[in-house]
């Protein structure tokens, strides 16, 4: 497995997973900035540079992995709309973290019976 590799199936996953980069390279940049503004550019340049190469190479690493089509698919549980990537199998609703399998004509469907006695337990 590579170590970059990030496992996701619908578009609000990738974004969910891929967010966290983004936040610590924003976060790395600020650092940079202050370092700079404070006039320690031996630090802040480098941590500047190296934070805008990260925050480059993300955007460019999610938007080749966005790139597949993609199709709406209707939670079974929740009845939320994901968007789907075409070669996934099977997802988890990005509302009610359920899985959900696509069957061979490309509905989805409940991969765990829906429990009509939970309710009962209560
Ligand atoms: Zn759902």
């Amino acid at each position: 497995m590579a170590p970059l590799k990030i496992e996701f199936s619908t578009v609000r996953d990738l974004e969910r997973k891929t967010h966290k980069i983004f936040m610590y390279a924003g976060f790395a940049l600020l650092v940079g900035l202050v370092f700079a503004v404070l006039g320690i550019s031996i630090i802040g340049a480098p941590v500047i540079i190296l934070s805008m190469l990260v925050l480059i190479g993300a955007m460019i690493y999610v938007s080749i992995l966005g790139k597949e089509p993609t199709r709406s698919l209707f939670c079974p549980y929740c009845a939320s709309k994901n968007e789907v990537y075409e070669s996934r199998k099977s997802f988890c609703c990005d509302i009610c973290r359920r899985p959900v399998v696509i069957d061979q004509n490309g509905e989805p469907m409940p991969a765990e019976p829906i429990d009509t006695t939970a309710r009962y337990n209560h």
